[in-house]
């Protein structure tokens, strides 16, 4: 992290103080926002809302009655639906599409007094690691832009990692939170699934789906995760948690890390991952480990398969969601239908990109009668088997430490017509997702040879995010 860059609560001391007004840093991310154009990282900005939320929060700032993070500016996935702001998912489909209500998130964050700048570019419908999939074109990666910033949540990072926001929204189903914050060199975290609402987020693949937050450290996280988690009747996977802090145990962080026990699973770190990220995460491991951490080799023997058992499951309840958009309910609607049919064939067929295609299309097959029980079914208890893998992997450590991802950013236009290698970057975040467990990206370094960030990947048990955070913080403040 740059010192030119503003923590959370480093924003927050300065707003409260009168140094600087909601008003003031909500125009200056406008700003920054035409001036950075190039990157693609929003989708849509509407700067009369933007500051009439900023002066919503200056007035409460001066009653006195403003929460910690009222007045600092946020941008939000375009995954999460937005009163005023356009919700499009990154797709043709849902162009020009405006929701009558908020998401959740969106609702706990605006209420907090955050300020909303305007909506993140995506892979459409989430779907994608690179953030090349958006019908409205690739988002560049802010610490090089020959780079591509990683996805789904490409916007959301690209704006963080180019000093436009402090903080953004992200939405995970299979690492989209954790890898574009590895790839820009962000902090982001994937809660437990449940945590966080999944209402007003436009489904992907609902049982996996989690929302979290991106920023440049894990305090910054921890504040963030304060406000959006959270029981909500709405959604009929929230959990009924009661509220925590979720900086708790940031001030004994140091104390925590003592004999604490960090698995690092064989399978992490074989010779599937390029030379220069293993050398960044190994020197963090041994970093935590100076800190008095204990390293424990654990094993999760059947990761490879969480790649297939994720891409039959996430396009099956993809094919499923995604068959609400016919053409007659939301968004794009085709010219002149000769009849009902054509309508749907038509304007499922001109509002679809390729990557949204090709997942309906497999997620239908598997579902399909005489291929479920070999597919999707299979894919069921493939699921069940990696997370009892994490079950027995936690019988002997704390937290799973890792990488993201096998390699650093590639360059745009790499991989953009391969599909399956797209897909076999996602070897190290499929299984917690599936699993349901929260996981994480820390900036742990600059790989050798790409020059590129690399981050470390913190798995914890469920509902552990206190301590991964806490784990995260002492690095970040010993990595300095
Ligand atoms: N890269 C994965 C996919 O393409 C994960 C995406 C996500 O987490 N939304 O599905």
């Amino acid at each position: 992290m740059s010192s030119a860059v503003k923590t959370l609560k480093q924003l927050s001391a300065q707003l409260q103080s009168r140094q600087v007004s909601a008003v003031e840093l909500a125009k200056e991310a406008l700003t920054h926002i035409e001036n950075k154009r190039h990157l693609n990282a929003f989708l849509d900005v509407q700067a009369d809302l933007t500051l009439a939320q900023a002066r919503t929060a200056d007035a409460a700032i001066s009653a006195g009655s403003a929460s910690a993070l009222c007045g600092i500016p946020i941008a939000h996935k375009d995954i999460f639906v937005t009163q005023g702001w356009k919700s499009t998912a990154g797709s043709k489909i849902l162009q020009n599409y405006v929701s009558p209500f908020n998401a959740t998130v969106v609702e706990k964050l605006q209420t907090a007094g955050m300020v909303c700048v305007g909506k993140t570019n995506c892979d459409e419908f989430a779907m994608g690691g690179s953030g090349e999939n958006s019908a409205y074109g690739p988002t560049l990666n802010p610490k090089d832009e020959t780079a591509v910033p990683g996805g789904s949540t490409s916007g959301s990072a690209a704006a963080i990692a180019a000093g436009i926001v402090p903080a953004a929204t992200g939405t995970d189903t299979g690492g989209s939170i954790r890898q574009p914050a590895s790839f820009c060199g962000l902090t982001g975290i994937k809660p437990t699934y449940g945590r966080v609402s999944r209402y007003g987020m436009i489904a992907f693949a609902s049982s996996l789906d989690q929302a979290g937050p991106m920023a440049h450290t894990a305090e910054d996280c921890a504040l963030l995760l304060n406000i959006m988690a959270g029981f909500d009747p709405r959604d009929s996977t929230s959990l009924e948690r009661s509220a925590e802090d979720f900086t708790r145990l940031m001030p004994q962080a140091f104390s925590e890390l003592k004999g604490l026990r960090i698995g690092v699973p064989v399978e992490f770190m074989d010779e599937g991952v390029a030379t220069e990220v293993r050398e960044v995460v190994e020197a963090a491991i041994q970093q935590l480990e100076g800190l008095g951490a204990k390293r424990v080799e654990v094993h999760l023997p059947r990761n490879s398969l969480s790649i297939p058992a994720y891409y039959v499951i996430a396009p099956a309840e993809a094919s499923s969601n995604l068959s609400r958009f016919d053409g007659v309910r939301y968004g794009h609607r085709c010219e002149n239908p000769k009849d009902l049919l054509d309508l749907y064939m038509r304007s499922r067929a001109e509002g679809f990109g390729p990557e949204v295609k090709r997942r309906i299309l497999v997620g239908t097959y598997v579902l399909s009668h005489g291929f479920y029980d070999a597919y999707y079914k299979q894919a069921q208890k493939l699921r069940r088997l990696i997370a009892q893998d994490f079950k027995n992997a936690f019988e002997q450590c704390d937290l799973i430490l890792g990488p993201v991802a096998p390699t650093t950013a590639w360059n745009l236009g790499d991989k953009a017509d391969d599909p399956v290698a797209n897909y076999l970057a996602d070897i190290f975040t499929l299984g917690p997702s599936l699993a349901g467990l929260p996981a994480m990206s820390v900036p742990a370094g600059i790989g050798a040879q790409s020059r590129r960030p690399v981050g470390l990947q913190i798995i914890g048990n469920y509902f552990d995010e206190a301590r991964m955070l806490a784990v995260a913080d002492a690095f970040q403040k010993a990595h300095q």
